[in-house]
């Protein structure tokens, strides 16, 4: 089992999440085995995915049966049925299965699933809500929080740096942020350096603490 060019990955549930998860890896080149218990799910996926199977994967020797032992990449996007969840997960931590990824639906559940050996656990609902927060007031366009209080924000660019050099700005001792980005209108994004002259409407990507992101895309 070598992770380094095995681009197989076997997704076990095909809700809306790991329906849509499963989809984006096809699109990118990944062999994907998708699994659930729900025979109208599978058919559904059955032409888009690279092979697909009904199966129960709270059960171990189904688990083997499909080969689950032999994949370097797991994704267990059961959400809603906790017991099937964490059975699910655990039996693949006893597989040896070395990248397991799982989805939870609240902090509670994620910490269950860390605490059984779960690789990667991932709050969707959770993560998009505080996102959401953030792109409420409508000048922050986007926004990723990278870790604890270090965020990347899309906004427009505020009036005080604009005709000017960012170098000659002093945006990052005035404001605690680097501008990273810059996109003029109907061009695509470029990287950002000491000489770039932003102009009016020109969209800026910024990284920074996450209040300083946040106070930054308040500026008119
Ligand atoms: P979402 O919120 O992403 O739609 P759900 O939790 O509703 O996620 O869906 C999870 C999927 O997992 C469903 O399609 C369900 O049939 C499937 N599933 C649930 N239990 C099992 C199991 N024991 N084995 C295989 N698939 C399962």
């Amino acid at each position: 089992r070598s992770t380094a060019n095995d681009r197989r990955v076997l997704v076990i549930g095909l809700g809306r999440f790991g329906g849509s998860l499963a989809e984006e890896l096809v699109a990118h080149g990944w062999e994907v085995l998708g699994v659930d218990n729900n025979p109208r799910r599978v058919q559904s996926y059955a032409d888009l995915l690279t092979y697909t199977v009904v199966a129960d994967t709270t059960d171990d020797e189904t688990l083997r049966q499909i080969g689950a032992h032999e994949f370097s990449r797991a994704v267990v996007a059961i959400g809603s049925h906790l017991e099937e969840s964490i059975l699910t997960t655990s039996l693949l931590v006893d597989m040896g299965v070395p990248n397991i990824w799982a989805k939870a639906v609240n902090r509670r559940h994620g910490r269950i699933l860390q605490q059984i050996g779960a690789h990667h656990v991932v709050l969707p609902e959770h993560d998009m809500g505080e996102r959401v927060a953030h792109l409420l007031s409508g000048r922050m366009l986007d926004y990723v929080e990278i870790e604890e209080n270090f965020a990347l924000g899309k906004t427009r660019a505020p009036l005080e740096i604009i005709g000017r050099r960012l170098g000659e700005t002093g945006v990052r001792s005035a404001h605690g942020i680097t501008v990273v980005c810059i996109k003029r209108h109907g061009e695509s994004f470029t990287y950002a350096t000491a000489d770039t002259v932003p102009q009016k409407g020109d969209i800026v990507i910024v990284a920074g603490k996450t209040d300083d992101v946040e106070r930054f895309a308040e500026l008119k």
